[in-house]
Formats: structure tokens, sequence, C-alpha cells
């Protein structure tokens, strides 16, 4: 038989974390290649959920999610950020930020549309793009003084006639990079001038360093009316398992991405949003540990793969280091990250499958540093005499 799968979905076959994982798994090696943490969420939230499956809260939630947690999502961007959502209308409750993106970009964008990101990207972004039909238009991250920045030339380049959407990932994955007030204000100047929707990946929206401010796009002049914000309890609470993500913005853009959504899943995970909405208003001195506790591992990381020979990207925000492996006298990161479980007993993700030009990226390695201490010390063991 022909391949079944459908012409705009060819190309994204298996990801690379599947195939990083099988070959860490099949070489014994430790995986820095996933970004998921190895320890668990705040341990009362964890209880609320038991809790909650154990007396009966285990049936359809409403569609736009149960009224607590969108309660608890409207105070959290009131209190944070002083930008006031209707818990009834402009907040909507999703299957992690996973379906936030598809159900966003599905709704906003079809065929001949063009939506921007900035390369190197999440990958849902690229397959939520193609299935909805439409085309991305990629703009390069590159290191400018010690960070990954976009140039905002090439931004303005990007965005043509049928530039629908911008999508802006900050805290980024898997650069680190936090968007600054000023590139914000670039991006925002140009989705005014141009009359473009953003959809703004929040999820590391705590998870920022070194004092670094996560500003909200949606705070910016002119902004919240055009922006679809996008967060999740994954990487705040530890618990990327659970899928319970949101998005607020304006009554007319949740009504689009509602009527998308509200087909993909309906609704889901009743006893972990309930978990999830106690968490947002009882537990940020929990996430304030977390946020410490992983500029400390980052620290070790870094640490960690200087004595071995890479040269680091101190990341301001995220789970992720980008190394460059030319120091060690590598040039193909896809290369080195296939051998490298075999090799070094330690797996992490070429960083080039996050590009379309993937030269750009060709030698970068991406590692995680959402793990135990002891796993990272083992791993930077692991990495020295690398490039021997
Ligand atoms: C982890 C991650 C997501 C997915 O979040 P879920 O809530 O697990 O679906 C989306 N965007 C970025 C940038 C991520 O790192």
């Amino acid at each position: 038989m022909d391949d079944p799968l459908v012409q705009r979905m060819r190309g994204f076959g298996t990801t690379i974390f599947a195939e990083m994982t099988d070959l860490a798994v099949r070489a014994g090696a430790i995986n820095l290649g996933q970004g998921f943490p190895d320890t668990d969420g705040p341990p009362a939230m964890l209880e609320r959920a038991v809790e909650e499956i154990r007396s009966g809260g285990n049936q359809y939630p409403p569609g736009p999610g149960v009224p607590e947690l969108r309660a608890a999502v409207a105070a959290q961007r009131a209190a944070r950020y002083g930008l006031e959502y209707d818990p009834d209308g402009e907040v909507l409750v999703t299957v992690g930020a996973t379906e936030a993106i598809a159900a966003a970009v599905l709704a906003l964008a079809g065929p001949g549309d063009e939506v921007v990101v900035f390369e190197p990207y999440y990958d849902s972004y690229t397959a939520t793009i193609a299935l909805a039909g439409a085309t991305h238009r990629p703009v390069t991250l590159r290191p400018h003084g010690g960070r990954f920045a976009f140039d905002p030339a090439e931004l303005r380049a990007a965005i043509g006639p049928a530039t629908r959407l911008l999508l802006v990932n900050s805290p980024h994955n898997p650069a680190g990079t936090v968007f600054t007030r000023a590139e914000l204000e670039c991006i925002a100047d140009l989705c005014r001038e141009h009359d473009l929707i953003a959809v703004t990946d929040e999820v590391y929206e705590y998870l920022t360093f070194d004092g670094a401010e996560h500003v909200p796009l949606a705070t910016l002049p002119g902004m919240r009316e055009r922006t679809v914000a996008i967060s999740s309890a994954g990487k705040t609470f530890s618990a990327t398992g659970w899928k319970v993500g949101w998005i607020t913005a304006p009554r007319p853009l949740v009504r689009a991405v509602q009527t998308v959504k509200q087909f993909l899943t309906y609704t889901a995970s009743a006893p972990y949003q309930r978990a999830v909405a106690h968490a947002l208003e009882h537990e940020q001195d929990w996430v304030a540990g977390l946020r410490g506790s992983l500029q400390t591992k980052r620290d070790r990381l870094i640490d960690g793969l200087t004595a071995a020979g890479f040269t680091t990207y101190r990341p301001q925000g995220s789970y992720f280091v980008q190394a460059d492996i030319r120091p060690l006298g590598f040039t193909d990161g896809l290369e080195l990250a296939r051998a490298l479980p075999e090799k070094a007993g330690v797996a992490a993700v070429p960083t080039q499958v996050f590009y379309d030009r993937q030269a750009e990226g060709a030698h970068y390695l991406r590692f995680a540093f959402c793990k135990r201490d002891e796993v990272i010390d083992a791993a930077a063991h692991r990495l020295r005499g690398l490039g021997l």
C-alpha cells in the first residue's frame, strides 16, 4: 500500500523525541533529551487530584473547563500581570498547551494563510500549521550577546499580505530566550501595523532565571484585544503528564478557538483541573522554590557541559541549555546526537530538527536540566572525554 498518510502531514514522521528516547533506552543512556522533570509537583496538589478521583469527580467537566480553574486562571493573570479576563467567556481550559496551540491555529489560520514562527520552534507548531493547510514562515533566532535573538528586519520581512498569525514562545524552548520588553514592543508594533493575531506560548512563564521578567505580549498597548495567550500546568507544577492547559483571550477569539476545541476533545481531566485550580491559588511558594532549584540545576549542567568542552548559552528561562559542539571537533549535531547514547551514555536532542534552515542549528545539542542533581552530575561525568 502507498503511504496512507494525508499529503499535508508527510514529513512529520516519528518525532525526534521518540527516536532519541528509543536510542537512550537501548544504550542504557541518561536521557537529557526529553524535557520532563524526574520529581513530582506540590504534594497537596497531588492529594487534591486523588481526593477528586475518590469522591466522584470523574465525569465530563464543562466544555470551557471547571469554573474553579477558570476563576483561578483569571485571578492569576490579574494578580501577576494586571490582565483582566472574565472567567466566563475569556478563559478556556484545554488538554495541555498542545491542544491549545492546535485549536488556536486550526481556528485562526487556513489554506492560503501564513503563520510567522521563530526558529528553532517547538515541534508541534509547524505540524499544526500544516494540518490547518496554512504555511509557516520562520524567523531565525541567532546567538547575539550570549543569547538567542531575532533580527527585527528579518521579522518585518517575514510578514506579508497573507500573514494571519504570529506565534510567539517566551520563555523559549529550545533557545532559553526570554524576550525583552523591547523585543516584544517590536513584535507588537508589527501586529498592530498589519492587524495580526498573536498566539503566545507562555508555558514557562514562571520558570525564568537571574531575575529575568516574563512580560506577556497581551500587556502591551493594543495587544490584549489581538492576543491568544496559552499556558499550562505541566511545566509550572512539574506535572507534564496531566495535560491541563488553558487560553486567555478576548471573547471572540475564545469563541473561535472553542469552536475547534470542542470537536477535538470536547473536554478532559476533571480531577486534574480541580487540583490545578488549587495549585494556582495555593502553591506559589512551591513554584518559587522550583524556579530557584532549576536555576541551580541550569548552572550545574552548564558547568558539566563546559568541563566536557562544549560552548554553552546560559538560558534565562525554560528547561534547556543549548550546547555548541564545534569546540569538541564535531559539526553535525544530528549525527552526534544519534551516536551519543552509545558513545557517551547520554542522550540529547539535535536542535537542527527545530529549524527550516537546518544549517543554522546544525551545531547545537539541546540538553534538559529539569533532572535530579545526581542525574545531571552522572551525565556530566559521562560526557567528559567526549572530545578526546
Ligand atoms: C512542553 C511545551 C508545550 C506543551 O505543553 P503541554 O501542556 O504539555 O501540552 C508547549 N509549548 C512548549 C514551548 C513546551 O515546551
